[in-house]
């Protein structure tokens, strides 16, 4: 149960975070801003884990979620491992047809500014006419050698130096896209920013033999699918002004080989299930407050199903 204590430190400590901001930016200024507090504060108050000792795996088959990943920390990291669980897939079949492909973390920022919806737009316009220099036999950007790309748009702030949006991005190539040839195209099209990062994501090896990895790419895609903004370390009024201006947007996009592949839904937070058979144990556990968990019920599985020991979980 190693991970799935983790996780559940990691879950406690995101929702008692979201329930700090909560408290701070009081009911009526959520309610203002369009959120519904009294759901975000139920967010993740039981999660139910199943876990499969047979594979070493641990899986949030439920819990309640809110569905609100721009405030809520606990949906926020479940939203992120889900679209990254799917584009991770994308990325092993696309490899599978075409395996000189290569995946790169690719950052594009824009200048601050005090006006984000201002600056989100000028990213996003800034964006489209990059990304449309890949179409045209007679194109020299860079671009034309990027088969697939998935991005997300950051935003963070600083007092006094306002809006910090940025992209992070997954390109699929042959080669190392050159950064410097990247900075002058991107100053080119922003007229205020040349800032660009190109880094191979380089495939993680298990330290020990016991030790799977999951994915191997799975620590590079992480920085294109975590929070939009990391709203439990902003000023209250802060976040849920940038709460308006993000919430409808959308906020990871695709092309080429990363096409296609749908978002979650809202309340499609949980792991998928394997389908085959295994024994395995239910673990319910209740939020206790100040980021803890505490053990709720247990349902063993672990002998043939129908026969297992139960201390009666309904769910
Ligand atoms: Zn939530």
């Amino acid at each position: 149960m190693g991970d799935g204590l983790r996780r559940l430190a990691r879950y406690g400590n995101a929702k008692s975070q979201t329930v700090r901001l909560l408290d701070t930016a009081g009911d009526t200024a959520c309610k203002e801003a369009g959120l519904r507090p009294t759901k975000i504060r139920q967010c993740g108050e039981w999660l139910l884990f199943r876990h499969y000792h047979t594979k070493g795996q641990t899986k949030l088959r439920a819990a309640n979620f809110c569905c609100t990943h721009l405030i809520c920390g606990f949906c926020a990291i479940r939203r992120g491992a889900r679209m990254m669980a799917r584009y991770l897939e994308r990325f092993t079949l696309a490899r599978g047809k075409k395996p000189f492909l290569q995946p790169y973390l690719v950052t594009l920022t824009v200048r601050n500014g005090d006006d984000l919806r201002e600056r989100l737009d000028h990213l996003d316009k800034s964006l489209t006419r990059l990304h449309k220099r890949r179409h045209g036999k007679r194109s020299r950007s860079l671009l034309t050698a990027v088969q697939g790309a998935v991005w997300s748009y950051e935003v963070t702030y600083t007092e006094g130096k306002g809006w910090h949006p940025h992209v992070h991005a997954v390109w699929l190539a042959a080669d190392l896209p050159d950064q410097y040839a990247l900075r002058a195209e991107w100053e080119e099209i922003t007229g205020d920013s040349f800032m660009c990062d190109v880094r191979p994501i380089a495939p993680e090896q298990a330290e020990k033999e016991e030790e799977a990895v999951i994915d191997p790419y799975a620590k590079g895609f992480a920085e294109v699918f975590k929070y939009a903004m990391k709203a439990a370390e902003l000023p209250p009024k802060v976040a849920l002004d940038a709460y308006t201006v993000l919430r409808g947007r959308r906020l990871v996009r695709s092309f080429g080989e990363f096409y296609g592949v749908p978002e979650p839904a809202n309340d499609d937070l949980a792991d998928d299930i394997p389908e085959e058979e295994l024994p395995y144990i239910d673990l319910l556990w209740r939020y206790a407050g100040e980021g803890r968990y505490e053990h709720a019920k247990t349902v063993d599985r672990t002998c043939e199903h129908g026969q297992g020991r139960s201390d009666d979980v309904v769910l």
